[in-house]
């Protein structure tokens, strides 16, 4: 199995691009077929979800618009429970549905406190879209209405996940292997 280092620690490949670009396909015809018809802004949230939010939109079929907001929760490999909001939202969402892009639902308070902050400003609806949930490590109820794949409770890099700001630009995602 192909193996990385970055910073001081080792990673061992887990998914590869071929399974990440399979789960997008799925992703977005699922996407294409419901939403069509609703005009709907996806939001990317920072920095993550940057590549997968490329990826998918190239993949969107109908006109939509995306924006981005700025969040921060995890600090080396873990979350510390507290969200930081460094770029907020412009556009008016009143009425409207929208579509978070998330590369990963971990512990699940990112996504809960940007549904809340997002509801209060009436939107017609808000759904989730992730490229990865980890269901054990889930604390919160929230309904994700897109999900790529389900991957075990492990620390992962690449596709645009980091530890501590390297790894991003890996096509494929690994997971830690020496803690
Ligand atoms: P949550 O608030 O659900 O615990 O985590 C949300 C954010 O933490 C994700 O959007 C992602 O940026 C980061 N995160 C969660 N799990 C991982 C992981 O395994 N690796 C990396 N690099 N970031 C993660
Ligand atoms: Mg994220």
């Amino acid at each position: 199995m192909k193996r990385i280092k970055l910073l001081d620690k080792e990673f061992a490949l887990s998914i590869p691009a071929s399974d990440i670009k399979k789960a997008l396909w799925e992703m977005a015809s699922k996407i294409n077929a419901e939403l069509h018809d609703k005009n709907p802004l996806m939001i990317c949230i920072l920095n993550g979800s940057f590549m997968f939010s490329a990826d998918l939109m190239k993949l969107i079929d109908f006109p939509c618009e995306i924006s981005f907001v700025k969040l921060s929760s995890y600090e080396g490999m873990g979350s510390t429970g507290k969200v930081k909001q460094l770029i907020g939202l412009n556009e008016k969402i009143e009425g409207r549905t929208v579509v978070l892009l998330e590369d990963i639902v971990d512990t699940g308070v990112t996504i809960e406190k940007l549904i809340g902050q997002l509801n209060a400003q009436n939107p017609r609806d808000v759904k989730v879209a992730t490229l990865l949930f980890k269901p054990d490590a889930c604390k919160r109820n929230v309904e994700l209405d897109y999900v790529g794949l389900e991957i075990p409770n492990d620390f992962i890099v690449g596709y645009g996940l980091d530890y501590d700001g390297y790894g991003r630009n890996l096509p494929d995602i690994y997971t830690v292997i020496d803690y």
